[in-house]
C-alpha cells in the first residue's frame, strides 16, 4: 500500500505514513458498522420479546385464562410474532454486516452471536413446548 500524499510504501495497518507523516485514516480506518448494531439491537429485542412472551404464557397458564382465546392469548402470539421477526431481521443484517468490508466487526459478531441465541432459543422453547 502506498501513501496517498507522498507515494512512499506503507504498512497496510498503518494510520500514519512513516515517511511523510500524512494520516492514512481515510484507507485505513474502519468504519462504524450500522447494520452490526442493528443486528445487536434487533438480537437483544428479540430475547427480551420471547423471554416477555414466556413468562406471559406461564402466568396466562397458571391463571387458566390462555385456553379461552381472548387478548392473553393474543399478546402472547403477538410477542412470539415479534420475537422471530426480530431474530430473523437481526440474523440478515448480522450476517451482512460480518460480510460487509472496512466495518467494525464488534457489533456485528455481537449481533450475529445474539441472533443465532435468539434462535437456539426459540427452538428450544419450541421443542419444549411440544414435549409437554
Ligand atoms: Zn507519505
Amino acid at each position: 500500500m502506498h501513501c496517498p500524499h507522498c507515494q512512499a510504501e506503507t504498512s497496510p495497518d498503518a494510520y500514519f505514513c512513516i515517511t511523510c507523516g500524512a494520516s492514512l485514516s481515510n484507507t485505513t480506518e474502519k468504519r462504524f458498522n450500522g447494520p452490526g448494531l442493528t443486528s445487536f439491537i434487533l438480537g437483544l429485542t428479540a430475547i427480551v420479546l420471547l423471554v416477555g412472551s414466556v413468562f406471559a404464557m406461564l402466568a396466562f397458564v397458571e391463571n387458566d385464562t390462555l385456553d379461552d382465546g381472548g387478548w392473553q392469548t393474543l399478546l402472547t402470539l403477538l410477542l412470539l410474532v415479534l420475537s422471530v421477526g426480530c431474530t430473523l431481521t437481526g440474523l440478515a443484517f448480522g450476517i451482512v454486516s460480518v460480510l460487509l468490508k472496512n466495518r467494525r466487526k464488534g457489533f456485528a459478531v455481537a449481533g450475529l452471536i445474539i441472533s443465532v441465541v435468539a434462535v437456539g432459543l426459540a427452538v428450544f422453547l419450541w421443542v419444549l413446548a411440544h414435549a409437554s
